[in-house]
């Protein structure tokens, strides 16, 4: 496995190039404020009525409209929604690329499924940043980054991984790490770790947790300190230090409490339901699943959103949080900018 870090690239790579971000969400306002304060000359790619415009521009960026922008750039980079991708680059996307582009991805779904099947004469890269698009930005501004996977599908030019490493450098990657590999393992790897720890697994932990205590009769306060609140700081010390880090900072009562209780929290049962999940994310199972539920208007998603934000731990998370007021200081996601 290759791992590259900033001497590794040639930051001119992309200097010397257009590069246009479409999208102005989670990480296109990472990548294309990164960008800008590295030096490349990037344009952002948007529909006119999108709420992102303002955003943009009063990041001082400038703002085209999605063709145009495909048009102006000798790298694009797409950061729309998975869903959304396999229409917008039929519709405006492949009409505005030339032979010698760079069309390049922050996630592999759309190529790795094929959903979007650019033309031989393009060369197609992917920078995927591990870890949520307020923190490529956040991490960035302090002089830090977060790790990038990169891959490259099809290089014509015989360029495209200098370019594609030089991109990630450009938002901060290398300084963390950039770790080469596939559109294949990427996706796969990012949709089982998102459904199976980050998302999924732990949302459903600390709900389970939090319930059980609430239905055994304590106060819901005390639940959500406990399930929900101190997550954070047993994972600051995991993310430290690792899992070793953090048992050496809780008491040896949580340490024997954690080694002979946490496999039966998370025993065969659930290992085995991680490889059922993980089989459906390797034949593509997941992927139809997920463009069917869009294309359908998303029902069920959306049933399910709504319930999970009327879930009563989120009124008590909010009550307790507003008398923590340096919780909100600095905060990572500002609606009105990001
Ligand atoms: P997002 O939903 O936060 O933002 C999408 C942006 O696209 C918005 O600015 C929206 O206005 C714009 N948009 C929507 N429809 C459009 C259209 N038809 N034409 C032009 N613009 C349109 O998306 P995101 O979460 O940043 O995800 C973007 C990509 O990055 C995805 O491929 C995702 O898998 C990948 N990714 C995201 C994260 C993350 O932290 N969210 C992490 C790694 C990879
Ligand atoms: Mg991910």
């Amino acid at each position: 496995m290759q791992v590259y870090y900033d001497q590794d690239a040639d930051l001119s790579r992309v200097r010397d190039r257009k590069v246009t971000v479409l999208g102005y969400g989670s990480q296109g306002h990472a990548h294309a404020t990164n960008l800008r304060d590295s030096g490349v000359d990037v344009v952002v790619g948007l529909r006119r009525d999108s709420a992102s415009w303002a955003k943009a521009a009063d990041a001082g960026l400038t703002v085209m409209e999605t063709a145009e922008a495909v048009r102006a750039g000798d790298v694009v980079m797409v950061l729309l929604p998975d869903e959304l991708q396999g229409d917008v680059y039929r519709e405006v996307i492949q009409p505005g690329l030339e032979p010698g582009n760079y069309l390049a991805f922050g996630h592999g779904f759309n190529i790795h499924f094929k959903r979007v099947v650019p033309p031989e004469d393009v060369n197609v890269f992917m920078v995927a940043p591990k870890g949520p698009g307020h923190l490529v930005r956040s991490e960035f501004e302090r002089g830090r980054g977060v790790p990038c996977l990169l891959a490259i599908h099809q290089d014509p030019s015989g360029d495209t991984q200098p370019v594609g490493l030089a991109y990630a450098a450009a938002i901060g990657g290398a300084r963390a790490a950039v770790i080469e590999t596939t559109f294949k393992d990427e996706t796969e790897t990012d949709l089982f770790g998102e459904q199976t720890v980050l998302c999924g697994g732990l949302t459903s932990l600390i709900q389970a947790g939090y319930e059980t205590l609430v239905e055994a009769g304590y106060p819901p306060e005390m639940a959500y300190f406990e399930c929900c609140h101190e997550v954070k700081l047993i994972v600051d010390l995991i993310y430290e230090g690792g899992l070793a880090n953090m048992r050496y900072s809780v008491s040896n009562t949580a340490e024997y409490g954690d080694l002979t209780r946490g496999r039966r929290i998370v025993g065969d049962d659930t290992r085995k339901i991680m490889k059922e999940i993980l089989a459906d994310i390797q034949s593509g199972r997941f992927a139809d699943e997920w463009m069917n539920e869009h294309r359908s208007g998303s029902p069920n998603f959306n049933e399910l959103r709504q319930a999970s934000r009327s879930h009563p731990i989120e009124q008590v998370g909010e009550q307790l949080r507003s008398m923590m007021p340096w919780l909100a200081e600095n905060r990572l996601v500002d609606k009105s900018k990001n």
